[in-house]
């Protein structure tokens, strides 16, 4: 670890892994995810230091909006102005199943002027939040064609990594956005 890393992730108390075996799960939850959060802003600033002229973006991470939002502070703290950043990600949102959850949190950060880019986002998402994004991805297309005949005339098993089945799927969705 660096120094800065080291600094970062000793802001509280020195975590191991048995940090996480006792006490209630909500609090180990939040323990792992502050953790998590520490490492991903700490991460950010290492790489820029080491390749500041490759286009690395900062990605907020968390599960409830509360811990997005201390996420955001982190960086905050860290001097990085979030609302400055030509895009900045926003992660977990493809393990989420509770759509409108993850709308007010993607709603929260788009109304405080982030451009924001969303891993994972379902197709149930991209309809109810897709104007509070400028870019998401997903593998959705992908896994479907893991599942289906492949394209009339195509060769492979399945089209999981075709152009053609991804284009053809990235023009269904996106004539379904609002
Ligand atoms: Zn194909």
């Amino acid at each position: 670890m660096t120094d800065l890393l080291q600094a970062l992730a000793g802001s509280t108390a020195p975590v191991s892994p048995a940090a996480f075996s006792y006490g209630e799960p909500e609090q180990d939850l939040d323990a792992a995810i502050a953790l998590h959060q520490r490492y991903t802003v700490a991460n950010l600033i290492e790489l820029r230091t080491i390749a500041p002229d490759l286009p690395f973006i900062p990605v907020l991470q968390g599960w409830e909006l509360r811990h997005y939002l201390h996420c955001a502070q982190l960086y905050a703290d860290a001097g990085i102005d979030l609302a400055a950043e030509p895009v900045v990600g926003i992660g977990s949102v493809c393990r989420r199943q509770a759509t409108d959850e993850i709308a007010l949190i993607v709603r929260e950060f788009a109304r405080r002027g982030l451009r924001l880019h969303g891993f994972g986002v379902k197709t149930a998402g991209l309809g109810a939040y897709a104007d509070a994004l400028v870019s998401a991805d997903s593998m959705a297309w992908s896994m479907g064609a893991r599942r289906a005949d492949p394209l009339p005339g195509h060769t492979p098993k399945s089209c999981a990594n075709c152009w053609d089945w991804a284009s053809r799927w990235y023009q269904r969705v996106t004539a379904q956005l609002p």
